[in-house]
């Protein structure tokens, strides 16, 4: 047996600097932290091998005087703290502890330059393994210039690293998005030996920081949330952006979740704003967004730990329903129309113009706040004009009617076509055009064309009906007048019965009749025209197999249906059901997306298809004229 005896100084103190310097990643981290309370605006970080050869972090922020240098690297000397109450009572700065200079000092070899703008000197102070080696005055641009080297180079913790230098890299790339979002009038930029990984400009517009960190697609995509509420102990906000449900992740790394603009870890910011996407995204698909919560400090307990910062709300559902109704309501106003976007590569592309393919040109400036869609985006309160439409044109159906059955009938036409001389509709209105390829319906809105595909506009349809009668608990049933009698193999019988309640509550009714054998006898009223057996054993199969009977699954349940009962494509539609199909659409909520989160409609611009043909855009008075005499 070892005797007991007392660690050295030395063993103590790399215990300790384990805690704060765990990782490249957590130098990173601190050094960055440190920058940002020295009130910088400009932050540049580089590193080597994954952060384990060389992490250096430059910034032009106040500097430290020569003399304050040493004290800097000596444990629990920090210049941010006074007392325990201004730790409690004022969190601003990111680091309190003291702790992160002389812990990296510790397992690393340390340089540090600083000046203060004021001064004309500044000082270089080379600290290894926690020994200080030199200090003198040196020439240097105004901030600091922390720099260090072979981090872990006297610890184990070395080799552990060194098998995943590109995954720190990346860990480390996105920490900087990260705190890049929580500073966007901060720039920043993060080079790995040669390669630009990352950089902002620092002008404090969102978008840009999302064109920066994601893409110009993702920057497309995504709809501005504001919203606020109050609680009992004060005021909740809420600002940032999210993404329209055709642009998803297949993890939650694109979600930035900002609490009084520190970033945290939160499984509950995560959940309330996916559950505003309810019935939009397919299954394992994850949202963009970057929120910035804004709440009164005593409301929220930030663990800050440097790995992690968790976050606890004092009142969890005021966040939840803040997060949730804010997302909802965004998601609203972007819903109706999916806006054709030329050479939109991430986004479904249906078509590519040639010629203008200029952003800027093309879509509203990213400073605005208001994207293409929302700007345009059809308002619930101007769709419900259409019926007005119907009235006036109700006479003439019938002689369309025939026109549309001639054109129909020759099957070269492409488009099925109502014969209608097509002059902008009242506003808000759909004017229905025609058929394409006998499964989109093309119609004029407000001087735009719009295709929709009518399959998507009718799943959408049924199933916020089905959604609406769900939780209203009033699925409407009908009686089979020749019930269905199930025999089933044995391998379900085991199973089976628990599949029951989730039928019921699914508008079916089932009912034993001897051992393996059930009847039913209701089902579903909106099932009674697509009712088939062998769809309906399909769908018993994939419920018991797949072993998840809860909401999630009934809504998938549904979805099935939806599509099931939709009209399909390549199914030509009178135009009364084209209109009848339109009307119930646009009155629908969602009506954007159909429940496995494909757009409905695509609308081309005015502008845009001018574009297209090369003439002028924009002035209806000069609609059609050529762009000059000569053409
Ligand atoms: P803390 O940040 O908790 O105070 P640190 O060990 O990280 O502890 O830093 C110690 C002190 O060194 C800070 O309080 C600050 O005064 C000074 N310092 C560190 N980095 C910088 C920097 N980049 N610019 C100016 N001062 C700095
Ligand atoms: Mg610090």
């Amino acid at each position: 047996m070892t005797p007991i005896r007392e660690l050295s100084q030395e063993v103590t103190e790399q215990i300790a600097a384990g805690e704060v310097v765990e990782s490249p990643l957590s130098v990173v981290k601190e050094l960055v932290e440190n920058s940002l309370d020295a009130g910088a605006t400009k932050v540049e970080v580089r590193i080597e091998n994954g952060g384990l050869d060389e992490v250096r972090v430059f910034d032009n922020g106040y500097g430290l005087e020569k003399e304050e240098v040493p004290l800097a690297f000596r444990r629990h000397a920090t210049s941010k703290l006074d007392s325990l109450e201004t730790l409690i009572q004022d969190l601003h700065t990111l680091g309190f502890r003291g702790e992160a200079l002389p812990s990296i000092a510790t397992v690393s070899r340390v340089i540090f330059t600083s000046r203060k703008p004021a001064k004309l000197v500044g000082s270089i102070f080379h600290i290894e393994a926690g020994e200080i080696i030199s200090h003198e005055e040196t020439g240097c641009p105004p901030g600091t210039e922390v720099i260090v080297r072979d981090l872990f180079f006297n610890t184990p913790a070395r080799k552990k690293f060194a098998q995943s230098r590109s995954r720190e890299a990346s860990r480390i790339a996105q920490l900087i998005t990260g705190i890049a979002f929580s500073h966007p009038e901060v720039s920043f930029t993060l080079y790995h030996g040669k390669k630009t990984i990352f950089k902002s400009s620092g002008d404090g517009n969102l978008q840009n920081l999302i064109i920066e960190a994601y893409s110009r697609e993702v920057a497309q995509s995504m709809v501005t949330v504001s919203t606020a509420r109050s609680a009992s102990e004060g005021e909740l906000s809420l600002k940032g952006m999210i993404s329209a449900p055709y642009l998803t992740r297949s993890s939650r790394r694109y979600q930035t979740m900002l609490v009084n603009r520190r970033l945290v870890y939160s499984p509950l910011l995560s959940q309330a704003l996916e559950r505003a996407y309810y019935g939009l995204l397919k299954k394992g698909r994850f949202p963009v967004a970057v929120l910035y919560l804004q709440v009164p400090p005593a409301f929220v307990d930030v663990n800050i730990h440097p790995a992690k910062s968790e976050v606890r709300f004092q009142n969890p559902k005021e966040v939840n329903q803040l997060v949730f109704y804010g997302a909802k309501e965004s998601l609203q106003r972007c819903s109706t129309a999916y806006y054709f976007q030329e050479e939109n590569r991430s986004s479904p592309s249906y078509y590519t113009f040639k010629g203008s393919s200029n952003l800027s040109e093309n879509s509203p400036s990213f400073s605005s706040p208001n994207f293409p869609m929302e700007a345009r985006s059809m308002d619930k309160t101007t769709n419900y004009g259409t019926s007005s439409l119907q009235n006036s044109t109700g006479e003439k159906d019938k002689a369309e009617k025939e026109v549309q059955q001639k054109i129909t009938d020759s099957s070269l036409e492409l488009v099925t076509r109502v014969d209608r001389n097509i002059v902008p509709s009242e506003k808000g209105a759909f004017q229905i055009i025609g058929q394409y390829l006998a499964s989109y319906l093309v119609a004029e809105k407000n001087g735009d064309l719009v295709l929709i595909d009518q399959h998507a506009a009718h799943e959408r349809v049924i199933y916020e009906k089905l959604r609406q009668e769900h939780s209203l608990h009033s699925i409407s049933r009908v009686q089979l007048a020749v019930p269905l009698t199930l025999e089933l193999p044995s391998s379900w019988a085991d199973n089976f019965s628990t599949l029951l309640p989730w039928l019921e509550e699914g508008g079916f009714h089932l009912e034993l009749f001897g051992r393996n054998t059930y009847v039913v006898r209701e089902i579903p009223a909106f099932l009674m025209e697509f009712f088939e057996e062998q769809f309906f054993w399909d769908l018993l199969e994939e419920m018991l197999f797949s072993e998840r009977y809860d909401h999630e699954e009934l809504m998938d349940l549904f979805k099935a249906f939806a599509c099931k009962s939709a009209v399909k494509a390549h199914q030509k539609l009178s135009l009364e059901e084209m209109e009848e199909l339109i009307n119930k659409w646009q009155l629908t909520s969602n009506s954007g997306y159909c429940p496995h989160g494909r757009p409905v409609a695509v609308t081309f611009g005015k502008e845009q298809l001018q574009r297209g043909f090369q003439r002028r855009g924009g002035g209806s008075n000069n609609e059609g004229k050529p762009r000059s005499k000569k053409e």
